[in-house]
């Protein structure tokens, strides 16, 4: 039996331990380092992995899952699948070409909400990977488009490897996947170049297989999500032509779910392996051993790829010990996606509190587990049995640790009662109130809460932070600043003021940071997109608010002016969603815990005479999960979350959210029931297309459309913004409208947000006088 065990990893971060490769790319895009200078240093990251897992006993290692950017837009460019406008840029070279469409070809940056806005050739868009916060660039093709073998990546990083002594088994994307994530520009269905795209795939696949690679990882995560009778098809029709006698054997790698319905087609295909996840549907095992031919390798995902949790290694011992015996084929143990999404070490962190560092996993950890299972499995059970019981031990002083649980908050969670998940009066009525209160002219002008963090705003931090500055001094710098934006909003004529941010390094953080239950580390990267890695907190434990942690700033600012003043906080969806969440209670628990760490918030707020408080939630949407049938009871819970944290006020304080993305047809109805009284959007790029789904549910609060762009230095003259209003003004009520910015402005340099926000609240006046 135990030659039959192995362990595959499916892929590992490509960022470096220390963030090596952003700081490489970073280099070459400056003009620091030279081409040849970032591919040593990209191949230096490859081998580096490599030996890493060979050194960790794994018997299948990846190639090719290494990016220098992304690894959809690496498939797009092996493919030749480059968009016309960026002929302009080939005579660059591959790599200049590649870039420009990652980036776009001059002055492209990307903001705080992950758009990208390019100047002189657009870059390809970008969204999210799946549920994940990974970002990838969008193919962009059309019908009819002409696809040939352009690149050799796949090829060259498997001999690459080869050359070190290293067998791997290359990664492919998918054919399906791929354009199942890809768009047409003409609208057409990218499915239907399937039969162009295949006969690349065939070579490529021939060509690996010329080179000695006897396996091709092939992903197809698509076969996680909902599909239509005509996709299961393509999948039919795609593996039947990729599997000819002159490819490598292919292990099907699905993951993020499970293949529910799909399992169907799946069992047919003409593979010789498949890769399922365990760890987000342990349900599927069963049915997938009953489907799956009894001699084609089984890859079993059941170790946490998307979190950071050490796993209880008994339990798994003993879940797979029947299934390792009743297989013929090769049992492949593996993480259950790539490790991408969680850090790479955490040996490197060497500040964590010493108990939650004990619970911990990230990827090379992971890769160890797998280690001491496939040892276990194989009857060597003896010679890892501290390395089990360490972990069982781990297991059962968190389950009972003081730091993650707290009978409070279980107590106050018990409590809440569906009265506190209500206003106490309707939206009409609260308006009027509002109204009342605020004194705000019709077309209302605000922005959405940050104001440019300015090399010194960042300056100032670091040094705070290092302790290079006094805290007494640093708070000064900040208030000085905060009192400047408060005169200048006066000045330029903004009705609704907001403090500016300044103190905050990040949305999530700065709450986190004041939160029990909440961690951080000081190495734990993941890439979001290209060159841009976040720190997710880790949410340990229960969670509760030891102090206020937004009033002294807000009440600050209020003093300082006669304008209202907004109050502003991150929704608890959003500060569930942009962290690892805890794998011991739903996720909801959480979300409602933070809710009612919210609710205090915002209640100490209005105490302390704030009259508006803004509660972001740019997280909503991504937070649905990847089957629709799980959409209505995420939906139901995400709301009353926000509700909770926001419905503790009387009716005359005005609640506004803020959310910016696309996609609002799916959650209008979800929206709707937030009950907030004003919505801020983004809605300036789609020429207020986006406002659509609003007008045509009838929506029937405040709403207010940005009307400009912040991903972009440009100033957009008031003409422009007021055409915006005046189309916004075709699908809303006059009276339901304000005016302000696509979303905060604290990427965007003040020379830059002053005139900006001048000519917006010139619009708005010349839209209250036309009225
Ligand atoms: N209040 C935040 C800001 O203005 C909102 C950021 C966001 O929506 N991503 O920066
Ligand atoms: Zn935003």
């Amino acid at each position: 039996m135990s030659g039959n065990i192995k362990i595959a990893a499916l892929g590992l971060p490509r960022i470096g331990a220390r963030r090596e490769l952003k700081f490489a790319l970073e280099g070459f895009w400056s003009g620091k380092l030279t081409e040849a200078e970032l591919l040593a240093k990209a191949a230096e990251l490859r081998a580096e992995n490599w030996r890493r897992l060979q050194r960790l006993g794994v018997d299948v290692i990846p190639s090719n899952d290494f990016s220098l950017y992304d690894h959809v837009l690496d498939m797009a460019v092996t493919v030749g699948a480059v968009p016309e406008r960026f002929e302009q840029v080939k005579a660059g070279g591959v790599l200049a070409t590649y870039f420009a469409m990652a980036r776009g070809s001059t002055g492209t940056e990307r903001d705080a909400c992950e758009h990208s806005h390019g100047d002189g050739v657009a870059a390809l868009e970008m969204t999210k990977w799946f549920d994940t916060n990974y970002h990838y660039m969008v193919p962009e093709l059309h019908a009819g488009q002409a696809f040939a073998l352009a690149g050799e990546k796949p090829v060259a990083e498997y001999l690459e490897a080869r050359a070190l002594g290293i067998e791997t088994r290359p990664v492919l994307l998918g054919p399906v996947s791929f354009l199942k994530l890809s768009k047409c520009v003409d609208g057409s269905d990218p499915l239907a170049l399937l039969p162009r795209l295949l006969p690349l795939y065939v070579e490529l696949l021939a060509r690996l297989r010329e080179a000695g690679a006897e396996w091709v990882q092939i992903d197809e995560p698509c076969l996680v999500l909902d599909l239509q009778e005509r996709e299961r098809e393509a999948y039919a029709f795609a593996f039947g032509a990729l599997a000819t006698k002159d490819a490598p054997k292919i292990m099907l790698a699905t993951y993020f779910g499970g293949l529910g319905e799909n399992l169907a087609v799946v069992s047919t295909l003409p593979v010789h392996g498949l890769h399922v996840d365990l760890v987000r549907a342990p349900d599927q095992l069963d049915a997938v051993l009953d489907a799956i031919r009894p001699e084609s390798v089984l890859s079993l995902g059941v170790i946490d790829g998307r979190n950071v949790w050490r796993a209880d290694l008994a339990r798994l011992i003993e879940r797979l010990e029947p299934v390792v015996r009743g297989r013929q084929g090769v049992v492949q143990i593996a993480p259950s996606c790539s490790l991408i999404h969680v850090p790479i070490d955490l040996e490197l962190e060497t500040e964590l509190d010493v108990d939650l560092k004990t619970w911990l996993a990230f990827a090379l950890q992971k890769i160890e587990e797998l280690g001491v299972l496939k040892a276990a499995l194989s009857g060597e059970a003896a010679r890892v049995g501290e390395r089990i019981e360490a972990a069982t031990h781990a297991l059962e002083a968190r389950r009972r640790s003081a730091k993650v649980h707290s009978q409070a908050v279980a107590a106050r969670l018990a409590q809440v009662r569906a009265g506190l998940t209500r206003r106490s009066l309707d939206f009409q009525s609260r308006r009027k109130l509002q109204n009342a209160a605020l004194g705000l002219p019709s077309f209302p002008t605000t922005t959405i809460g940050s104001f440019p963090q300015t090399p010194e705003v960042r300056k100032a931090r670091a040094a705070h932070r290092r302790g290079e500055i006094q805290t007494a001094d640093y708070l000064s710098y900040l208030r000085r600043e905060t009192e400047a934006a408060i005169r200048w909003q006066e000045e330029v004529g903004l009705d609704v003021l907001v403090h500016g941010e300044f103190e905050r390094n990040d949305m999530v953080q700065y709450f986190g940071e004041q939160l029990s239950g909440y961690a951080f580390t000081s190495h734990g990267w993941v890439q979001s997109y290209g060159s841009r890695y976040v720190r997710p907190p880790v949410i340990f434990g229960d969670v509760s608010r030891p102090e206020p942690m937004t009033v002294d700033w807000a009440k600050f600012a209020q003093s300082l002016t006669d304008k209202p003043v907004k109050g502003m906080l991150t929704g608890p969806v959003t500060m569930l969603q942009w962290s690892f969440p805890r794998d011991d209670v739903p996720r909801e628990t959480t979300c409602r815990q933070i809710a009612l760490a919210l609710r205090d918030e915002v209640q100490d707020l209005e105490a302390a005479g704030i009259s508006i408080i803004q509660v972001d939630e740019p997280a909503l949407r991504e937070g649905l999960p990847l089957k629709q049938g799980e959409w209505h009871d995420y939906l139901e819970w995400a709301v009353d979350c926000f509700r909770l944290a926001t419905c503790g006020v009387a009716a005359e304080t005005q609640i506004h959210t803020h959310m910016c993305y696309a996609e609002f047809n799916d959650i209008i109805e979800a929206i709707e029931a937030l009950d907030a009284d004003v919505i801020s959007i983004e809605t300036s790029r789609s020429r207020m297309e986006l406002l659509d789904a609003f007008s045509s549910h009838a929506y029937g609060k405040d709403i207010g459309p940005g009307v400009f762009d912040i991903h972009s230095p440009r100033v957009p003259p008031a003409e422009e913004m007021s055409e915006l209003l005046q189309k916004a003004k075709d699908g809303l009520k006059p009276w339901q409208i304000w005016v302000n910015p696509d979303c905060g402005l604290k990427t965007r340099a003040w020379e830059e947000v002053r005139p900006a926000l001048a000519n917006m609240v010139e619009a708005a006046r010349r839209l209250r006088s036309s009225v």
